[in-house]
């Protein structure tokens, strides 16, 4: 679909205080999702390779792992860049 929806498409994501499907207006994201600005339908995620591993040594899976093996991880589960070699 091109352009924006003529009606407002609601946020997929669940309210915290009560559970209940967020009722702002949801953005077409990456994944197909509709999410609003305030649960991250505008965030793209970390993009440079550094950011990468900073943004996911906060997870509580990768906590006492070293940067190495985040990096190792990192290579393994992304996909190539398919822009050129000037593209981390
Ligand atoms: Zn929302």
């Amino acid at each position: 679909m091109v352009g924006r929806p003529k009606k407002k498409i609601q946020c997929q994501a669940v309210r915290k205080y009560d559970g209940q499907q967020c009722q702002a207006k949801g953005i077409l994201t990456k994944k197909g999702t509709y999410i609003c600005r305030y649960h991250g339908g505008k965030s793209t995620g970390p993009k440079s390779f550094i950011g990468k591993i900073i943004s996911l040594k906060k997870l509580k899976q990768f906590k006492n792992k070293s940067y190495e093996e985040i990096a190792k991880y990192i290579k393994k589960n992304t996909r190539k860049a398919t822009a050129g070699p000037f593209i981390n």
